[in-house]
């Protein structure tokens, strides 16, 4: 298996030969017990709107230390709802971390807000509370933190700023589901916050998300929100069988089937375990790559927190040339390692850049960006595949380190 017996195939054919042996960077655990409870459901009266959507939604509300959860067909879809609920119009401003999936800023896109890029806090990977102070202004209505990775936001100083400034906080905590900030469980420490079930994180249920609240009065909006806008009296009214209802302003269709809910029950049971194998495998990385001196190894949660571990992203050290993230990209990939790049920052994305919503002002990210990968990370990873992911790793770093021989 050396780089040069690999490199006289061609490319097809070696996807081909190394499909079988190839680790992606995450993906689900499903088990039989998942597959049981999604066809037991499929047999039942109710595919969607039946009771399994709030089954799910007290499961994780309760979970989390939320007082309620509303299910939605996709984390994406939960944060429209949530942009749609705290009101914004044309022009008002959310500030979003520049280094984030694109989602988090498209939501503001959808109704009509425009997002302000903050720039990463000095040693890590999460908005820095500073830099976001200096970027209100006037039109500033609220701020998304992404607990990137699964490391905990340090709320404390953007709620600071929120309070200070009467801004609106939802929290991004679609790599979250799982952490701890401060003692207390990530879901519950603000106006809302929103989950992903999608199968790279934590659990999943296919696609779908929730946002999960403490203050009663967001249920209502985004309720109404996932079901065509229309007034959720007259959902609750169904039961009594009158007819009418009205639209009082443009939802969607945003609902959580049924058995998508009954995935996520059945998910939720193993939360526990799926997050103490992440940590294992953490530390495991942790000690097979905590002797290089040349790269950094992911920062852990702070005090009284719990770090979730959705990604492990490594940055590369000043040993290493700009360029060499690709190329350490391309060899991990061509032996058989699913690394990936978490992410390019939201600003450079065409649709940002032509919108002018371009970089303001993110230099630590711009920075830290071309050294950055992800490497593989999820619960069925067994501890074969992590050594020898390690040790393509060790020597793949080395070598690409050395540059062209
Ligand atoms: C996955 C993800 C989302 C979107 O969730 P979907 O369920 O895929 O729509 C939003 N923000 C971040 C940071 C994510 O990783």
């Amino acid at each position: 298996m050396t780089a040069s017996r690999r490199s006289s195939r061609s490319p097809k054919e070696t996807r081909k030969k190394e499909a079988p042996f190839f680790i992606p960077y995450g993906r689900h655990t499903i088990e039989e017990d998942d597959i049981r409870a999604v066809a037991e459901t499929l047999r039942s009266p109710f595919l969607t709107t039946g009771p399994r959507v709030g089954d799910f939604e007290k499961a994780v509300a309760a979970r989390v230390g939320a007082l309620a959860g509303v299910a939605m067909s996709s984390g994406t879809a939960a944060l429209h709802a949530a942009m749609a609920a705290l009101g914004l119009v044309p022009g008002d401003e959310v500030l979003v971390p520049g280094l984030s999936f694109a989602a988090t800023a498209n939501a503001v896109r959808y109704v009509g807000g425009t997002p302000v890029f903050v720039d990463c806090e000095k040693d890590g990977f999460n908005l820095c509370p500073e830099d976001a102070a200096q970027k209100i202004t006037p039109r500033t209505k609220a701020i998304v933190p992404v607990h990137f990775a699964g490391q905990p936001v340090q709320l404390d100083a953007v709620h600071r700023l929120a309070h200070k400034h009467n801004l609106r906080v939802v929290e991004d905590a679609a790599h979250a589901f799982g952490a701890v900030y401060r003692g207390r469980p990530v879901g519950a420490l603000s106006d809302m916050t929103m989950f992903s079930f999608h199968p790279v994180k934590h659990i999943t249920t296919g696609e779908g998300g929730m946002i999960t609240f403490t203050d009663p009065s967001w249920a209502t909006p985004l309720r109404s929100f996932r079901h065509h806008g229309i007034n959720i009296d007259v959902i609750q009214r169904d039961a009594q069988k009158k007819w009418e209802y009205d639209i009082p302003s443009l939802g969607f269709n945003y609902r959580l089937t049924d058995f998508q809910c009954a995935l996520g029950l059945s998910q939720l049971k193993k939360a526990d375990r799926f997050l103490k194998r992440r940590e294992e495998i953490v530390d495991l990385y942790d000690r097979w790559l905590g002797g290089r001196r040349d790269v950094l190894l992911p920062p852990r949660a702070s005090t009284g927190g719990r770090h979730s571990w959705h990604l492990y992203v490594l940055r590369l050290g000043d040993e290493f040339t700009p360029g060499s993230r690709d190329v350490l990209f391309q060899k991990l990939r061509d032996r058989g390692i699913g690394v990936q790049v978490h992410y390019k920052p939201i600003y450079r994305l065409t649709v940002y850049q032509k919108e002018q919503m371009g970089d303001r002002g993110c230099s630590r990210l711009e920075a830290m960006f071309p050294r950055m990968i992800s490497i593989p990370l999820y619960p069925a990873l067994t501890n074969a595949q992590v050594k020898r992911v390690a040790a393509v790793l060790n020597n793949t770093l080395d070598e690409v380190k050395r540059g062209p021989s």
